[in-house]
């Protein structure tokens, strides 16, 4: 049988780029379809303008500091239309690239909508049915939103909140995971008033409760208005803004509420039902250790498969789909020991297990140091950083490291190495501090602070 396409990927962001400009690059006909723009949630609307914001919400922390390092420094106010003017044309640079290394690389790109026909067949929105012995499922993942919540249309998303017309004076952040917790830390640095309701007892569940302790506590003290234990109960809209009343029995008004309660797969309308390709319970899509569903020729990678939503992992999952499907060589996307950061302010670099996680697994110490780093000390600020590693008595592997610091997600990618490496505390230890730094307290702590038998 022959088909149109070896390939044909549905979704542009970063998982299926990857595996389409992998497969034509090896001399395989590909394709991909987007109907968005090219680059995904990661470029387009995620990782690459949050990270510009919060490169843009430091400033008005760093010219206060810097008054205290003797200059002279006055910053007025943040001018939101002409950071969202060049952030936009950012955006769209990095969308053209993205376009062009797909197309240089051989890929026929389809800017628009594709559905799944058959095991072998997609059509796009405008009726065109293309055939492909490979079709890959990389459509990525969409917000979440609670719809139990009376007025919840006049919340918006992290899909919605890079295009707000002026830089809101009250906001409300619902949510206490990555995304809630990375605006919260944005717009104070902008200079909203900015809230944060989250339903649980602590921000960050699933990571390390010491770490979830020291953030909520930073944070806090750098004036956001973080409350836990409560949820959102109903919106209503007013000449003077958003009226939130919450679970707690406030009301407060907000200029804009923003919901990061997680994201769920892509998967709506895609034809997978009629395909028969099996879905779990939050609809992602199946796949086996090989990224394959269980209809032999469709494969899927990225959020849309819910295994870890990161943007590097997506990559690794195409390149390993590339491997085995185009190479013969069967590879398996590792997804252990994935290095992640949150970029709170300060970030959040974590690698490994959890002190709560690692206990489950058997015996373990526990390194941990929560000061007041250098910078800080010289200008009387009293924000601390923590730095923490989690031994396994046993085996003395580090099977956890948690940092919270200013660049911790630059150091938690070193870091990550040694772990996946296995390296032991003394292997930590063995190694010569660089001073003087915050880092150089990974490779100090002496005395564990607990050890769980
Ligand atoms: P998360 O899963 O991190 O957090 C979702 C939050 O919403 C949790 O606090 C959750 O509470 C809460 N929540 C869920 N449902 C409801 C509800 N019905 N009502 C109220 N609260 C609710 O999702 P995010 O949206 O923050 O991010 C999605 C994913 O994107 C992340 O998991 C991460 O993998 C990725 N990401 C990574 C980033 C990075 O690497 N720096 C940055 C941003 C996103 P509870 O804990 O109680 O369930």
């Amino acid at each position: 049988m022959t088909f149109d396409f070896d390939l044909f990927v549905i979704g542009g962001g970063s998982g299926g780029v990857r595996a389409a400009r992998l497969t034509a690059a090896g001399g395989a006909k590909a394709a991909l379809a987007e109907e968005f723009r090219m680059g995904g949630t990661c470029v387009i609307r995620g990782c690459v303008p949050k990270k510009l914001m919060v490169f843009a919400s430091q400033y008005s922390g760093a010219a206060v500091e810097a008054a205290s390092y003797g200059w002279d420094i006055s910053i007025g106010d943040f001018n939101w239309v002409s950071f969202q003017a060049r952030l936009k044309a950012e955006l769209s640079r990095l969308e053209a690239i993205y376009t062009k290394n797909a197309g240089n690389a051989g890929v026929e790109i389809f800017h628009q909508r594709a559905t799944v026909k058959d095991a072998h067949t997609v059509v796009l929105a405008d009726g065109t049915e293309v055939t492909a012995k490979h079709i890959l499922i990389a459509t990525g993942g969409t917000p979440f939103v609670p719809q139990n919540v009376s007025g919840i249309e006049h919340a918006i998303t992290s899909n919605e909140i890079f295009d707000i017309p002026e830089l809101p004076k009250r906001i409300l952040i619902v949510g206490g995971g990555y995304i809630a917790s990375e605006f919260a830390c944005i717009f104070n640095g902008l200079g909203a008033e900015t809230s944060q309701y989250y339903r649980g007892a602590q921000i960050l569940r699933g990571f390390d409760d010491e770490a979830r302790g020291h953030i909520a506590e930073v944070i806090k003290e750098q004036g956001i208005h973080l409350h836990t234990g409560t949820d959102v109960e109903s919106i209503a809209k007013q000449d003077d803004g958003l009226h939130v009343t919450s679970t707690d029995g406030n009301t407060k008004v907000f200029d804009v509420v923003l919901y990061a309660t997680g994201r769920t797969p892509k998967v709506d309308g895609l034809g997978l039902e009629a395909v028969g390709v099996a879905q779990g319970r939050s609809g992602e899509v199946v796949v086996d250790d090989y990224s394959q569903t269980n209809i032999p020729s469709i494969y899927a990678v990225g959020d849309v498969t819910n295994r870890i939503q990161l943007t590097p992992v997506a990559i690794r999952e195409a390149v390993a789909f590339h491997e085995t499907v185009f190479k013969g060589n069967p590879m398996k996307p590792d997804h252990a020991n994935v290095p992640s950061a949150i970029f709170t302010q300060p970030e959040y670099g974590a690698v490994g297990l959890s002190e709560e996680q690692a206990r489950e697994e058997g015996p373990v110490e526990v390194y941990s140091a929560a000061f007041r780093p250098m910078q800080n000390a010289f200008i009387e600020k009293n924000e601390r950083v923590m730095f923490k590693l989690i031994v396994c008595v046993n085996t003395r592997k580090v099977l956890g490291c948690h940092i919270i610091a200013p660049h911790a997600g630059e150091m938690i990618q070193f870091a990550g190495v040694a772990v996946k490496m296995g390296a032991t505390k003394e292997d930590f230890d063995a190694t010569v501090a660089v001073h003087p730094t915050m880092a150089e307290e990974i490779v100090l702590m002496k005395e564990p602070v607990r050890v769980h038998n």
